[in-house]
C-alpha cells in the first residue's frame, strides 16, 4: 500500500512572489492537508546535501543557486497516495510540457523556478522528511 505522506518545498520563485497561499491552497484542493510546515532560507550545504543525487547535472550549481535564492517552506503533506497524489497536482518538471491545472502550469517561471520539490517515491519521502523535521514536528 502507498504511504500516506510526502514531503513538498515552495520554492525561492514562488515565495518572492507571495505565493505560498496559492500553492498550498492548489494541494489542499488536491486532497493533500499540511501536518508539517516551516519557511527558511536554506544554507548552500542544506541545498547542496538536499540536491547531492544532482551533483553531477550540469545545472546543479545553479540549482542550489536558486534554493538559497531566498525563503523557502518545507512541508509535509498527508493523503491517500501521497506521493503520487502530489506529483500530480506539480505537473511536469519542464512547466512547458506541464499538464493544464498544475502548480507549475499555471505558476512557475521556467523548468528551474518551477515552484514546487515533491519526493519522487515513498522511499525518498521518508529521506527527505527526515532531512527536515522531527517526529514532534508533524501533527495530523
Ligand atoms: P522534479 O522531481 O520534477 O523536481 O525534477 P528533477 O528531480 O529532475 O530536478 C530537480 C530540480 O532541478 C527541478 O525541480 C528543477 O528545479 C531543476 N532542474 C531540473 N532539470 C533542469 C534543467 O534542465 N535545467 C535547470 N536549470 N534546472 C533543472
Amino acid at each position: 500500500m502507498a504511504a500516506n505522506r510526502t514531503f513538498s518545498i515552495i520554492k525561492p520563485d514562488a515565495t518572492r512572489r507571495n505565493l505560498t497561499g496559492a500553492v498550498t491552497k492548489m494541494l489542499e484542493e488536491a486532497g493533500l492537508r499540511v501536518v508539517a510546515s516551516k519557511r527558511l532560507l536554506l544554507s548552500t550545504a542544506q541545498a547542496e546535501d538536499f540536491y547531492a543525487v544532482h551533483a553531477e547535472r550540469p545545472f546543479y550549481r545553479d540549482l542550489v543557486g536558486f534554493m538559497t535564492s531566498g525563503p523557502v517552506v518545507v512541508q509535509v503533506l498527508e493523503g491517500d497516495d501521497a506521493v503520487r497524489r502530489n506529483r500530480d497536482v506539480m505537473g511536469a518538471t519542464n512547466p512547458a510540457d506541464a499538464g493544464a491545472g498544475t502548480i507549475r502550469k499555471e505558476l512557475a517561471e521556467s523548468i528551474e523556478a518551477n515552484t514546487v520539490h515533491g519526493s519522487d517515491s515513498d522511499e525518498n519521502a521518508a529521506t527527505e522528511i527526515a532531512f527536515f523535521f522531527q517526529p514532534d514536528e508533524i501533527v495530523g
